[in-house]
């Protein structure tokens, strides 16, 4: 899962092995804070789940139409809900289902399943969203709700320890030569995201991370290592974490940073050579030196408004953190009960049209009332979409590049699209 829930308590858990597996000390350093109650963006990545459960179930014929709606009408009760869990779940189902119709007889298939990896991981286990097993293909699949970390498929090891402990459970029944791990995260994505590799792959990188797992699980040798997985993975201790204060402090000052990253061995050599020859650096950046500045400030700017939010709450519950108070902020004026306050003006003698805007419903809102099919008979042609203003992201991010030229294209076709209606 995208977030935390109350599915997963192991101490080496699945879904944070990114943080563990990067620094061991972690596990025993979170071990001194409580677990509080779920946050808001947990309670709704866990409900969203439900849906795409329920949705996967109507799918595969195991729940009729009717048990379907009573159960999502119980779902939408939830004040959490909201619609678009609705059309993300439907993403999610698709996928599930064409991995159900890729193969020529109907595979294995289960949701919501407990495995267990800790042959690999001392006391591992985790649950699976979705598991499918036809041919010698095993395929486990995860929804991810949130959408401030886009989560990679490609060497992601909470999916390859459920893989793991799927093949352990599955492994005696089916013949299980391939494994599909892919990601559903269809708010920051529209693509599923996949990596397939062999069992023979697997099992090698499960025996590579064995060792790691030990340190990390005895805290035996364990070191504190700062980076994006402090915060992608919600390492419970980040706020105050003195590692990763340390290292952010020091980003303050670039210039006292050993230059890597970006640079290549060349300009790293260069800039050596420059520096003992007793040349000051060019007074301008270079291109190399801005990508490296950028990512690295990119992660001082995250930490430092985490801090912030650490702060203001500490100060609203009791704890003073010197030389900071907390304030009420700037607020815009709203009516308290808007339906009287428009009657009033309308007893004033104002005239009822002064009051309203005519506003068209949403293309979402009109598409569902409408329904899908028919929204895509009567007004599809009409629908265009256009391409999102460029967005400065790092080179990992999964998305395709920015392209000019067919942000041209499809700005062209936008507004023909406009002259012609
Ligand atoms: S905040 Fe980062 S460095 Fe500190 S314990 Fe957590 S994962 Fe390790």
């Amino acid at each position: 899962m995208g977030t935390t829930t109350q599915r997963d308590h192991a101490k080496l858990s699945a879904s944070h092995s990114g943080c563990w597996l990067n620094c061991t000390a972690a596990p025993n350093y979170e071990a001194q804070f409580p677990d509080g109650p779920p946050g808001e963006a947990a309670q709704e990545g866990t409900l969203a789940h439900k849906v795409c459960e329920l949705t996967v179930s109507y799918n595969a014929g195991q729940i009729t139409k009717r048990k379907y709606n009573s159960q999502l009408k119980k779902l939408r009760e939830d004040p959490l809900f909201q619609e678009e869990m609705i059309k993300t779940a439907e993403v999610y189902g698709q996928y599930i289902w064409e991995k159900v119709m890729s193969f020529d007889g109907k595979p294995y298939q289960a949701q919501e399943v407990r495995v267990d990896f800790s042959d690999y991981v001392p006391d591992g286990f985790g649950t699976c969203d979705s598991i499918v097993i036809g041919g010698d293909l095993l395929c486990i699949t995860d929804y991810k709700h949130g959408k401030g970390y886009n989560v990679p498929a490609e060497n992601n090891s909470q999916m390859r320890l459920y893989a793991l402990g799927a093949l352990k459970q599955y492994g005696m029944f089916y013949d299980i030569h391939r494994v599909s791990m892919a990601i559903i995260q269809p708010r920051i994505c529209d693509e599923a995201k996949e990596e397939i590799i062999t069992v023979e792959e697997l099992k090698a990188w499960g025996e590579q991370i064995k060792p790691i797992a030990q340190t990390a699980y005895t805290g035996e040798g364990a070191e504190f290592h700062e980076g994006p997985w402090c915060k992608n993975y919600y390492c419970k201790g980040r706020f105050v974490c003195r590692a990763r204060a340390e290292n952010m402090t020091a980003l303050e000052d670039f210039k006292d940073l050993p230059i890597d990253g970006l640079l290549t061995e060349q300009e790293k050599a260069d800039r050596e050579a420059a520096m003992n020859a007793g040349f000051a650096l060019p007074p301008a950046l270079t291109d190399a030196d801005v990508g490296d500045l950028l990512y690295r400030g990119e992660r001082l700017v995250s930490w430092y408004n985490e801090l912030c939010d650490y702060a203001l709450q500490a100060i609203l519950d009791g704890k003073s953190i010197p030389g900071w108070k907390a304030v009420a902020g700037r607020s815009d004026r709203k009516w308290d009960d808007a339906d009287a306050a428009m009657d009033d003006i309308l007893k004033a003698g104002y005239q009822e049209a002064m009051l309203y805007d005519r506003k068209p419903k949403s293309l979402a809102q009109l598409e569902k009332l409408i329904g899908k099919k028919d929204f895509e008979r009567i007004v599809g042609k009409h629908v265009v979409k256009p391409m999102g203003k460029p967005t400065l992201v790092v080179e990992s991010d999964s998305r395709e590049p920015y392209n000019s030229a067919a942000a041209d294209l499809a700005g062209l076709k936008d507004r023909e699209a406009t002259q012609d209606g």
